[in-house]
């Protein structure tokens, strides 16, 4: 059965960009349920989204807080790929697998995945990032599939670095066990023994 939090988190745009002061979509539908925060701080939803966490939560609505950006139309981000130095900043960067690139070559965004979270932008070191209008609007599908492509994203990650701590694991087990004091001196005693039984068979 669908919690609370889900419900929020439905009614949220799924860009994961943070200008709600939470960590993502999710951290916000939380803070919400948990009344730790107001529906009125998520830009990319605007009044509209306002307006159904409001009625979700029985609360009332509020005009969109300056304090956490603007509401403006749609938007997605467009690599001037002239300049593009395959850094693959923007990559690590974006939440939701929108930019197709590898090391030193040409990036580009996947226009159809872009969210708009501009998250992108600032890592970008020669600036060839800029956002551009989108021909269509972003809708409740759109937050879906974004959504989708965010766990899959993070389910991924996850993977890879269980897989690197278990495999420095391995690496740290198979080492030879460094010689600790005791073993040092097991080893001092065992010399000194054989040392004398050598001396003992020559006299
Ligand atoms: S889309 Fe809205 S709720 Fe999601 S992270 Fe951005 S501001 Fe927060
Ligand atoms: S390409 Fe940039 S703006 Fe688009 S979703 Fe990815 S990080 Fe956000
Ligand atoms: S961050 Fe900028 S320079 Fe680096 S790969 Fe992305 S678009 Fe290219």
């Amino acid at each position: 059965m669908a919690s609370l939090v889900d419900d929020l988190d439905t009614l949220l745009p799924q860009t994961q960009c943070g200008q709600c002061g939470f960590d993502g979509c999710r951290p916000y539908a939380q803070a919400m349920a948990d009344g730790r925060a107001d529906v009125n701080r998520c830009p990319p939803g605007g009044p509209q989204t306002i307006a159904a966490l409001a009625q979700r939560l029985d609360r009332p609505a509020r005009p969109l807080d300056p304090a956490c950006g603007v509401h403006q139309p749609f938007r997605i981000a467009l690599i001037d790929e002239e300049h593009c130095i395959g850094c693959t900043l923007c990559i690590q960067a974006c939440p939701v697998d929108a930019i197709l690139g590898a090391n030193q070559s040409m990036h580009t965004v996947i226009e159809a995945d872009c969210t708009g979270c501009e998250l992108c932008v600032a890592p970008c070191p020669v600036d060839c990032i800029t956002m551009v209008p989108a021909d269509r609007d972003w809708t409740r599908a759109d937050a879906q599939a974004a959504r989708q492509r965010y766990q899959s994203r993070n389910a991924r990650l996850s993977a890879r670095h269980a897989e690197s701590a278990g495999l420095a694991a391995r690496t740290l087990a198979n080492k030879p066990a460094l010689a600790t004091p005791s073993t040092t001196h097991d080893k001092q005693d065992r010399i000194a023994q054989a040392l004398a039984r050598a001396r003992a068979r020559r006299s």
